[in-house]
Formats: C-alpha cells, structure tokens, sequence
C-alpha cells in the first residue's frame, strides 16, 4: 500500500482562473507581502480594475494555500515553498517587509494537542512573529 497524500495538494496551479494566476505572480514577483490595493493596482496593467476580482483571486490563492494571509500587516505574501502544507509561523520584519516562514510539525502539533485537550475545534491558525531581520539589525546597530 502506498502511503496516500493530501488530494488538495495536488498541484492546483493549472485549475487557476488567469486573474488568480496574475495574482500569484504579482505577489512572487513582490517577493514581499503586498496589500490587496497594492495587488489591485499591478492588476491595471492587465486591464482588471475592480477590486472585487483582486479579493476573489487573493480568497482563492489563500484557500489553495499558494498565498498566505497576513493578519497583522493587512497583506498577502506568495507561499515560499513548491508543497506548503501550512506554515507554523511567518516571521516578519517590520523595517522591510520581509517574510520568512517556518514550517515543521512542532507548532501545529502542540496546538493540536492543546485543542484537543480543551475540546476545541480549530478553524485556521494564525502565527506571525513580528521583528527586525538580520539584514536590517546590521544595517541599524543599535547604540
Ligand atoms: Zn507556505
Ligand atoms: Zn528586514
């Protein structure tokens, strides 16, 4: 017997409508979290003006995991990794934006047992450690 895999993770970049596809690329190209409005306005460069279509395909991409929310910086960044089954946590530099995910079963397991303890059923988790990255602490040495 093989041993079965997720069918969600299953590359669902080809089932993509164009506009979530542009979506997903202007959020790689970004390399950084980019508001919905900033996304909405690279979009007018492919002629997509209204900004429910930009929310639609941002829903999507979140839903298929290829782009994750931010919830403290209001943002969207492009998923870092080819097969993400989500991450335990995104660190984030508040000086430039930049964002970096850590993965692993630790985190996700322990809140899953702590859940499980308290009898409660988790929805979504949100981890997102705020701070300065290693570029950005040298560039300011602090006093
Ligand atoms: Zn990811
Ligand atoms: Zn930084």
């Amino acid at each position: 017997m093989n041993a079965h895999r997720h069918p969600s993770t299953t590359d669902p970049t080809p089932k993509l409508p164009k506009n979530a596809r542009r979506v997903l690329q202007i959020l790689k190209d970004a390399g950084r979290p980019l508001t919905a409005y900033q996304v909405l306005d690279e979009l007018r460069a492919f002629g997509v003006t209204a900004a429910p279509t930009a929310y639609r395909s941002l829903d999507r991409l979140v839903a298929t995991g290829l782009v994750h929310r931010l919830e403290t910086l209001s943002a969207f960044v492009a998923c870092d990794r080819a097969e993400c089954h989500g991450p335990a946590a995104i660190a984030v530099c508040t000086e430039c934006r930049q964002t970096t995910e850590m993965t692993g079963d630790m985190v996700p397991g322990y809140l899953q047992g702590w859940a499980d303890a308290e009898d409660f059923a988790i929805d979504t988790v949100a981890i997102e450690m705020l701070g300065r990255c290693a570029d950005c602490r040298r560039n300011h040495q602090d006093p």
